[in-house]
């Protein structure tokens, strides 16, 4: 999946796990994953290979495909 810099809107590469880097900005991002109906960070899950993500407000387990992806800029 493609990442795009929530500054400039251009792609970004993967620096490691969660942590994205903007080539145009020269800026490090955090990816957070958010719950699609309340906005809250999700418990990231990993079983038999599969990756969900988990809801602590009441929603469950999220699929991937509906998990809200934002970056927080790393100081
Ligand atoms: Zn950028
Ligand atoms: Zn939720």
């Amino acid at each position: 999946m493609e990442m795009l810099c929530p500054n400039c809107q251009k792609s970004m590469y993967e620096l490691k796990d969660s942590l994205y880097s903007c080539p145009v900005c020269q800026r490090s991002y955090k990816q957070l994953c958010l719950c699609p109906q309340c906005q809250q960070p999700l418990e990231y899950l990993q079983a038999c290979g599969a990756v969900n993500y988990f809801c602590h407000y009441g929603h469950g387990l999220i699929s991937k495909y509906q998990v809200i992806y934002q970056f927080a800029p790393l100081v």
